[in-house]
């Protein structure tokens, strides 16, 4: 992964956003570095993630920021110059679906105008509990204007594809 480091064509930033538990480090680790943890511990502060990637013969460096547990508490700062924002509920939980609209505003005040926005309803491995229909996520996608996936970090099912589809969007928009 380093040696294209010197030579990658572009860095992004991209935040990932949602309620607590709703598996934001998950994604993270499973997309950069095929990670995943029963029991992630929330650290303390602003952590991110790298990863290398091509898209369309452009060698991308795409930098993922993660909360850290300390989703009440996220400043203005933390959107500073993200090109992209990834918003996660959990399919098993109703409130985190609901909580979208306001992770949503906030974005909208704090992040660039033209961000590029991923909705993603994660755990989809967990079907025997969901309490938001896939068809619930996709249609409030649509109507906000925002790109739509359904994840399993457990399962590493749709997670590269959401991080690809994000990160090749900001691609076509800057380049
Ligand atoms: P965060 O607070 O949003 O960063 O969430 P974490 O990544 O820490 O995940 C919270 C909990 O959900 C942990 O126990 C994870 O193991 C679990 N988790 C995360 N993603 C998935 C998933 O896709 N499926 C299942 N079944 N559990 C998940
Ligand atoms: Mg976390």
């Amino acid at each position: 992964d380093d040696i294209f480091d010197e030579e990658c064509d572009y860095l992004f930033k991209a935040v990932v956003i949602g309620d607590s538990g709703v598996g934001k480090s998950n994604l993270i680790s499973r997309f950069t570095k095929d990670e995943f943890r029963i029991d992630s511990k929330p650290t303390i502060g602003v952590e991110f993630g790298y990863k290398n990637i091509k898209v369309r013969d452009k060698l991308i460096k795409a930098q993922i920021w993660d909360t850290a547990g300390q989703e009440r508490a996220i400043t203005s700062s933390y959107y500073r110059g993200a090109l992209g924002a990834m918003l996660v509920y959990d399919i098993t939980r109703l409130s985190t679906f609901v909580n979208i609209k306001k992770w949503l505003h906030e974005l909208r005040e704090f992040g660039n105008e033209d961000m590029v926005i991923i909705l993603v309803a994660n755990k989809s491995d967990l079907s025997h509990s969901r309490e938001v229909e896939k068809e619930e996520g996709k249609v409030f996608a649509e109507k906000e204007g925002l790109c739509f996936m359904e994840t399993s970090a457990l399962q590493n099912l749709n997670v590269e594809e959401a991080f690809l589809q994000m990160i090749t969007i900001i691609h076509d928009i800057i380049s």
